[in-house]
C-alpha cells in the first residue's frame, strides 16, 4: 500500500486516468528532494493501449470540422489560463524553475494553443483546373502522433507538440519526461473534460521503456521529439525504419555577437544575461557563447560581471529569486564538472563557478551564475552544458568571428546586437542557425518558425508551416469524361 496523502497519477488513456500501476516512480521537488507525487512507470502494455485508443479515436476526430476542433482547443487554452497560477506553482516546485519565469511559460502555453486553434482555420489545400478536368489537393491528417518531451519546460513543450497535431486532426500519445511529469498530468486533467476519449493520451515513464515502445509502435504515423541530439537520432532512426517522419527539436550552443556600435550597453548586458540564464541555463536556446568586440570588451565584461553578481540565487517559489536550481543533483554535478574541465583547459573563471548555498534548501542544486573567458575551441564553448554558464569570447576580425560562431555541430539560435542595419542583416545571413534574434535574444512569439539547422533538429514548430508537418497532401483528380479505349 502507498501513502495516499501523496498524489498519484496513472497513465491517461482513452479519456480516463488509470490507477497507479504496480510499478511506479517518484516525482521529487527539485529544491528540497521531497516526494511530490507517484506516477505509473508505464511500459509497452500502456503504450499499446494508448496507441490503440488514439487509433480508434482518430477517424471521428479527423472528421470534425477544423472550426469544431479549434473551439475545443480554445476551451482547453481557457482552462489552462484559469488555472495558470496553480499550475505554474506546481511546475516550479517540480522542476525547480523560479515562479516568475513559470508564469511566462504558462502565458506562452496558452498562446500556443490559441495560435494553432486560429491558424488551422486558414490551413487549406488547393485546387486547379487541369486539361482533362480538375484537381483537388486536400491536406489530410496523418493519424496517431507519438510525441516525447523533455524536462526543462514541460507545459510549453506539451503545447508545442499537441496544439498543431490536434488542430490538424491527428490524435496524440504524449510521453513527458520522468523528471517533469506532474504539471503535464494536471494539465491533462483539464483536457479530460474537453476532448473526446482517445484524442489525447499521456503515458508517464522512462525514456528507454515508454519512449522506445512509442517510437517502435506500428500504428504511430508521426513522431515529434524534443530533447538531446543523441536521443533524437535514436527516435528518428526508429521512425525511419517504418518510413515515419520525425520533427526533432534538439540541442544548441548558440552564439550571440556584440558589435562595438551598440547604443545602450546596459540593456545589451541585461538581455544577454537573460538569454543565457533563462530556465536556469537549462535551455536548448540559451545564448551560451557571447562574442564581444575587442573595442568594448573590458567595459562590457565589467558590466556583465556586475550583473551576474547582482542576481539573487534562491528557492523557486520566492518572488525575489532571479536564478534557482538545477533539475536534480546528478545534473548539477555534471554542470560543475564541465566548468572544472573548462578551467583545466585554460578558460578563465571570471565569476561564479561553484555550488550556491540557499539557507533552508540544503538539498537543492543551486549553482552560481558563471562567466568563463574562453576560446571557441575549448570544450566549454563546444559542448552543451545546460546550466548557468556563459562563455565570453573576444573578437576583432569579422571573418574569424563568423567562422567561429558557425564552428559548432549545432545551429539552433543566435543573437546579434548592433545599431548598424547593415551589420545586422549581413550577419543574420551569415549565421547557420534556425533563429536569428537581432537586438533582443529569445524574441519568440506565436507564428515565428522555430527549429534548428545541423545537429539541432529537423522541421519547424510554433508556426503555420508546422501544420504541414502534421498533414499530408492527397490529390483527387476529376476527369470531365472517361477517355475512350485506344
Ligand atoms: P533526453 O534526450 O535525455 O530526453 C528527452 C526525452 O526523451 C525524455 O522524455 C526522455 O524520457 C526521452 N527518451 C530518452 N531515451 C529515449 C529513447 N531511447 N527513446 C525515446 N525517448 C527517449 O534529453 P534531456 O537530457 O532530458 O533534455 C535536455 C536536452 O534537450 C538538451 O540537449 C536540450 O538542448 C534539449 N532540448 C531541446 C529543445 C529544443 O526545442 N530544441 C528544448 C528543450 C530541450
Amino acid at each position: 500500500m502507498t501513502d495516499r496523502t501523496i498524489p498519484e497519477y496513472g497513465a491517461f488513456i482513452d479519456g480516463r486516468f488509470r490507477e497507479l500501476g504496480p510499478v511506479w516512480f517518484e516525482a521529487r521537488e527539485a529544491a528540497t528532494g521531497e516526494i511530490l507525487a507517484r506516477l505509473t512507470r508505464s511500459g509497452p502494455a500502456e503504450v499499446d493501449d494508448a496507441v490503440e485508443a488514439a487509433d480508434r479515436a482518430f477517424p471521428a476526430w479527423a472528421a470534425l470540422t477544423a472550426e469544431h476542433r479549434a473551439a475545443l482547443l480554445m476551451r482547453f487554452a481557457a482552462a489552462i489560463e484559469e488555472n495558470a497560477e496553480t499550475l505554474a506553482r506546481l511546475e516550479s516546485v517540480d522542476t525547480g524553475r523560479h515562479i516568475r519565469e513559470m508564469r511566462e511559460d504558462y502565458a506562452a502555453t496558452v498562446t500556443q494553443l490559441r495560435y494553432f486553434a486560429s491558424v488551422v482555420l486558414a490551413h487549406e489545400g488547393f485546387g486547379r483546373q487541369l486539361a482533362t478536368g480538375y484537381l483537388v489537393a486536400k491536406r489530410v491528417p496523418l493519424g496517431v502522433c507519438g510525441q516525447i518531451i523533455p524536462w526543462n519546460d514541460p507545459a510549453v513543450m506539451m503545447a508545442f507538440k499537441i496544439a498543431p497535431a490536434l488542430a490538424a486532426g491527428n490524435t496524440v500519445v504524449l510521453k513527458p519526461d520522468r523528471n517533469a511529469s506532474v504539471s503535464v498530468m494536471e494539465i491533462t486533467r483539464l483536457a479530460a473534460d474537453i476532448f473526446p476519449p482517445g484524442v489525447l493520451n499521456v503515458v508517464p515513464g522512462y525514456g528507454t521503456e515508454v519512449g522506445s515502445a512509442l517510437t517502435a509502435h506500428p500504428k504511430v504515423r508521426k513522431l515529434a521529439f524534443t530533447g538531446s541530439t543523441e536521443t533524437g537520432r535514436t527516435v528518428a532512426e526508429a521512425g525511419a525504419s517504418r518510413l515515419v517522419s520525425s520533427i526533432l527539436e534538439l540541442g544548441g550552443k548558440s552564439p550571440s555577437i556584440v558589435f562595438p556600435d551598440i547604443e545602450d550597453m546596459d540593456a545589451v548586458v541585461a538581455n544577454a544575461t537573460f538569454g543565457v540564464l533563462m530556465c536556469n541555463g537549462q535551455s536548448c536556446l540559451a545564448g551560451t557563447r557571447l562574442f564581444v568586440h575587442a573595442d568594448i570588451y573590458d567595459r562590457f565584461l565589467e558590466l556583465l560581471v556586475a550583473r551576474f553578481e547582482s542576481l539573487q540565487v534562491g528557492p523557486p517559489l520566492d518572488e525575489t529569486t532571479d536564478l534557482s536550481g538545477m533539475i536534480h543533483a546528478e545534473h548539477a554535478k555534471k554542470v560543475l564538472s564541465m566548468i572544472e574541465a573548462g578551467i583545466a583547459e585554460g578558460a578563465r573563471l571570471v565569476t561564479g563557478g561553484h555550488r550556491a548555498h540557499v539557507p533552508g534548501f540544503e538539498q537543492g542544486n543551486f549553482i552560481e551564475p558563471t562567466i568563463l573567458e574562453a576560446t571557441n575551441a575549448m570544450s566549454v564553448a563546444r559542448e552543451e552544458i545546460f546550466g548557468p554558464v556563459l562563455c565570453v569570447i573576444r573578437w576583432d576580425d569579422y571573418e574569424t568571428m563568423i567562422a567561429e560562431a558557425n564552428d559548432t555541430p549545432y545551429g539552433l539560435a543566435s543573437g546579434i546586437y548592433t545599431s548598424n542595419l547593415r551589420h545586422a542583416m549581413d550577419t543574420a545571413d551569415r549565421l547557420d542557425a534556425g533563429s536569428v534574434w537581432i537586438n533582443e535574444y529569445f524574441n519568440l512569439s506565436g507564428g515565428v518558425p522555430f527549429g534548428g539547422f545541423k545537429d539541432s533538429g529537423l522541421g519547424r514548430e510554433f508556426c503555420f508551416d508546422t501544420l504541414n508537418e502534421y498533414t499530408q497532401l492527397k490529390s483527387i483528380t476529376i476527369a470531365t469524361s472517361t477517355k475512350p479505349a485506344a
